[in-house]
């Protein structure tokens, strides 16, 4: 069957019905123009890129969108002013673009977050002027990108009553006040991926997760639907391998050193309430950090620790790392945290390049774009969530060398993706701030669905910002084909451990209401 026999489908919407369709019509036989493995932000993103320019394309994914380091993240969208402190201004000014450019297409899902780096009596010899330096240059380069300073101000001193606004939990003895910056935050990692991956879809991508690939051959790949354990092959022109820290598994030259960063979870109330984030420094440059979040919470990060042997698929929080975490950000504190006050934890891979000896924070974070000699597939690697959409546009430009590769030009920089708006639209929205938040434009329609079910605005719950509606809205419209796709990466209730179990048996209970339980108790059979 070619792709005239079957037009790919124009709407945004993932659900188990759509993917039987596209598992149909890939095992019919193809081939797709680009077929992306991998569906987390670097592999979606390679999607849309590829999609958009009007090209067939298929992604296979062999967990659930986002399930690998996608749904780990800081959650930054960051101007890249650690590569500054580390000299790499190129990488710097690509995060300060595109995060711009994020801030323009995803304006729902990105916001400006301010940043307090307290000055005590304590602090680090020549922290303040490097830190003044190093904020005052990522400041030129957001003017550059073209943010206005309306939505990012400059950075600025402020005074131990300001500080302590910012930050109550501060403790106010040696306190000599702060420095004031801004960066940006994404509301969820997740929620970009998911987002990419539906604009992807209203270009005629076909999505299909629970689907592994388990070999790349020259004309395409073999694969193993997750759900009935068959196994087809699928034609495609061009492969790409987006598969992160699991990448030299499908094509061997690639060497990967992954390292890992562990993040906790705690009650906003345990810093006071801030409306800051909190830089905490472990030496001059290097920090510790506390950033607020939405649902009153605060995330603590990072750790970077090496990885040995094989990848995990669930990487675990090591007691001395959340020791770590906890002494660094409870310097600055009136009451240092303990473990009593973490509700939950969570660890991801940076999958990095390996480049020789040395720690590795050392190594690149610039993503690489390699050829395979044999099969052609293109590994892309590294890299960050604020660079996935350059990331992609680097695929397409491999891709678009090649002798049969005439492919148009790259508009995902203009592209915006499903549910963005502009603030001011989106602030006028008729729909609770968290939907609008999460979801953009289709708040209001989530709204009137859960007034027609007369159910949906109940915590999905007790004790959780997530509601009802979203668990129906992650089945109909966000491909979420399992409990702990709703859990873990719709709605994140997952994240504080004491809420996980009776989410998914809320979560369970939706996909019966749904009627649409398909392959979900066989999934990974
Ligand atoms: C702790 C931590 C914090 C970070 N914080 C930030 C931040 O704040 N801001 C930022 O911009 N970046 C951040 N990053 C970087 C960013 O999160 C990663 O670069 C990015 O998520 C990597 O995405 P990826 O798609 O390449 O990999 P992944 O998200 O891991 O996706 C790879 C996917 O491939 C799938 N897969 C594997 N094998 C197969 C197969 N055989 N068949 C089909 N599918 C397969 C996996 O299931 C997985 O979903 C952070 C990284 C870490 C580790």
């Amino acid at each position: 069957m070619s792709a005239e026999d079957s037009p790919p489908e124009a709407t945004t919407s993932l659900n188990a019905a759509r993917r039987r369709r596209d598992l149909e019509w890939l095992s019919d036989g193809g081939p797709v123009d680009v077929l992306v493995i991998g569906g987390g932000i670097t592999g979606v993103g390679v999607a849309l890129d590829a999609a958009s320019r009007g090209l067939t394309v298929a992604l296979l994914e062999r967990g659930d969108l986002a399930s690998g380091t996608s749904s780990r993240s800081s959650k930054l969208v960051h101007g890249g002013l650690r590569y500054l402190t580390q000299g790499r201004i190129g990488l710097a000014w690509e995060c300060a673009r595109e995060r711009a450019t994020l801030m323009t297409i995803a304006p729902h899902l990105v916001r400006p977050m301010p940043i307090l780096v307290p000055l005590t009596d304590r602090s680090p010899r020549g922290m303040k002027q490097v830190v003044t330096l190093i904020w005052r240059l990522g400041n030129v380069m957001r003017a550059a990108a073209g943010t206005s300073r309306r939505v990012l101000p400059p950075p600025r001193r402020v005074s131990p009553a300001d500080a302590r606004a910012l930050v109550p939990g501060l403790r106010t003895e040696g306190l000599r006040g702060g420095i004031l910056s801004w960066d940006a935050q994404l509301e969820d990692d997740a929620r970009l991926v998911i987002a990419v991956a539906r604009t992807a879809a209203a270009h005629g991508a076909r999505v299909v997760t629970y689907c592994e690939v388990e070999e790349i051959h020259s004309g395409g790949v073999s694969a193993r639907d997750q759900v009935t354990g068959e196994r087809l092959r699928i034609g495609a022109r061009h492969v790409v391998n987006s598969t992160g820290v699991w990448a030299d598994r499908l094509v061997r030259d690639v060497h990967l050193r992954p390292s890992k960063g562990s993040h906790l979870i705690v009650p906003a109330a345990a810093l006071g309430g801030p409306r800051a984030a909190l830089f905490a420094p472990e030496r001059p440059g290097r920090f510790v950090f506390g950033l607020p979040t939405s649902d009153d919470r605060v995330l603590i990060g990072l750790t970077d620790e090496p990885l040995e042997g094989d990848p995990p698929d669930e990487p675990a929080v090591e007691p001395g790392e959340e020791e770590f975490l906890l002494g660094v950000i409870s310097d600055p504190l009136a009451r240092p945290l303990t473990k009593a006050d973490v509700i939950g934890r969570f660890a991801g891979l940076r999958p990095l390049l390996a480049s020789g000896r040395g720690s590795t924070s050392d190594l690149s974070r610039k993503h690489a774009v390699l050829v395979d000699g044999e099969s052609g597939a293109v590994t892309v690697v590294g890299g960050k969530l604020t660079t996935y959409r350059a990331m992609a546009e680097d695929v397409l430009r491999v891709v678009g060398s090649r002798p049969d590769g005439d492919l148009g030009p790259c508009r995902t920089r203009n592209l915006p993706l499903v549910g963005a708006a502009s603030w001011h639209e989106l602030d006028r929205l008729a729909a609770p701030p968290r939907l609008v938040r999460r979801y953009g434009t289709e708040a209001p329609a989530m709204v009137q669905a859960a007034r027609a079910e007369g159910r949906g605005f109940e915590p999905v719950v007790e004790g959780s910002h997530a509601l009802e509606i979203e668990l129906s809205h992650g089945i109909a419209h966000e491909g979420a084909l399992t409990a702990s796709d709703l859990v873990d990466r719709r709605t994140r209730v997952g994240l504080v451990s004491s809420q996980r179990a009776r989410a998914l048996r809320a979560a369970e209970e939706a996909f019966a209401r749904s009627g649409d339980r398909r392959g979900i108790s066989s999934v990974g059979g």
